[in-house]
This record gives C-alpha cells, structure tokens and sequence, in this order.
C-alpha cells in the first residue's frame, strides 16, 4: 500500500480551524495512512495567540492520546508539536517534534517572521537600515541553530521568511548575501541528519505558488545528502494534501522519505 501521511498538522488547540476528531475523520477519508498533530508548543516569554497554552497542551495531549485508540484499526495518529525556535516547552512527552523559526529576537524584542511584509519591514527599519536582505540574513542565522537549540526531528518550512516575497515582490533572492545566509544555515543543519519539509502551507492559505522551500534551495540540501518530507502545514480540514501531487512532480528529483518509517523504525 502507498502510505498517505501528513506530519504537520495544527488544531482548535492552536491557530486551526478544525478539531482534532475532524481532523482524523477528514484524513481517514482522504486515503491517509498516517497522521501526525503538531500543536504550536506553549511559549512563556511573550504574548503569542497562535500557540497552545500550558493548559492546552496538556488536554491536547489527552485527546490525541484518546484519538489513537479510538481509530487504531483506521489510521495511525501521532501526537507531535512544533516547536518554536524561542519556545520553552519541554518535549519529552511528545512522538516527534518540529523545529522551526517564526521570529527574530532584536534586543529582547520579538519580531513576527510570517505575519505581514508589512511587519517584516517594520522590524527591517527598525533593526536592519530598511534592508530585508539583512532581516533575512538574521533569519536564516537563526534557522542554521534550530536543531541544535531545539534538538527536533523535522526541520519545519526552512525559508518562512519568503512567505509575502512571491514574485520577488519585497526581495531578491540572488542577493548574494542572501544565498549565502541560507547555504550557511543548510551546511549547519545537514550533519544532523533530519529531514527538511517540502512544507505546502503557504499555498492553501494563498500566500505562495510554491511550496517551502524554493526549488534551488532544495537542490542545495540535495547536493549535501539532504532529504525530505511532504507535509501541508494544515490548519484546515479540507486542506490535509494540498498541492501533494503538485510538490510531488516538482521536488521529484529529490529524496522524499515517509516519515512513519523513520518514526516506527
Ligand atoms: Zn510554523
Ligand atoms: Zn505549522
């Protein structure tokens, strides 16, 4: 059987619009084999609505835990978190764990990666002389130590900071500086040898045509011995494979692994 697997999926216990159970039902009726809850893990330093409480995570852990046993003879569920770069929850109790960068910390102050351009170029004035090169250089200085701050088992959508830049629009991504900063970062994080989201988040919410990340970063990570998973960073029922097949054909000179057989192995 070809296994269909989403590891990157967000419920009413973060920033989704869907339960946890809507979720599942949703997946087991789309074919899939695995899916794996990664609830935005509670952060204590700043304000943050995206994120689960403490309180939350716990029933969040609860109900997948329940979920599991619930559809076993269905589907095989997961109950995993992302986490981010300056969270401060503990993982240890989860089944796997994401790691990725949604802010800059300038000074103490915390800086939206994926809010708006709008706030991406507030913080570039503020902190970077107006230059989003500089802003993505600091990103990316970041990304590079998201495995060895977060020790995570999957490197989450490694080029956020492309999220409002479809065209071009705000930055050129052949600034030298810039392909610098991200092949810096990949040589970092290469030697731990986790796998990379081909992440298709962007795309259903309407921010991107292409999935994370850009075709020449892949080829990049590909050329160090990089591989990957496909997930759709969903916070929508109806939304667990979008754009797959797509990414699929386009990344499919790459190495897209199942993450269930790393995770069951
Ligand atoms: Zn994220
Ligand atoms: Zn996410």
């Amino acid at each position: 059987m070809i296994k269909k697997e989403n590891f990157h999926t967000h419920s009413i216990y973060c920033d989704g619009k869907d339960t946890p159970e809507e979720m599942v039902l949703s997946a087991i009726e789309k074919g899939f084999t695995d899916l794996g809850f990664s609830g935005h893990a509670y952060i204590d330093d700043f304000e943050c609505d995206w994120a689960m409480t403490a309180e939350n995570s716990r029933k969040y852990i609860s109900e997948i835990n329940d979920l599991k046993i619930k559809y076993r003879d269905k589907i095989n569920i997961y109950c995993g978190t992302e986490l981010d770069y300056f969270c401060t929850d503990v993982p240890g109790k989860y089944d796997f764990t994401i790691g990725s960068v949604h802010y800059l910390n300038m000074g103490g102050e915390y800086q939206a990666i994926d809010y708006s351009l709008n706030e991406q170029q507030k913080a570039a004035d503020k902190y970077f002389g107006g230059s989003l090169i500089d802003y993505a250089v600091e990103y990316y200085r970041i990304t590079g130590d998201v495995l060895n701050k977060l020790n995570a088992d999957i490197i989450g959508h490694f080029d956020l900071v492309t999220k409002f830049n479809e065209g071009q629009c705000a930055f050129d991504t052949g600034d030298k500086r810039y392909v610098n900063a991200w092949h810096d970062a990949v040589d970092a994080l290469i030697p731990y040898n986790k796998p990379f989201e081909i992440n298709t988040g962007a795309i259903s919410r309407g921010y991107r045509k292409s999935p994370y990340p850009a075709l020449d970063i892949a080829e990049y990570i590909h050329s160090k011995g990089g591989y990957f998973i496909l997930t759709s960073d969903c916070h929508d029922k109806n939304k667990l494979d979008c754009y797959f097949a797509e990414a699929e054909k386009e990344y499919s000179k790459f190495e897209i692994i199942k993450f269930s057989e790393i995770l069951n192995k």
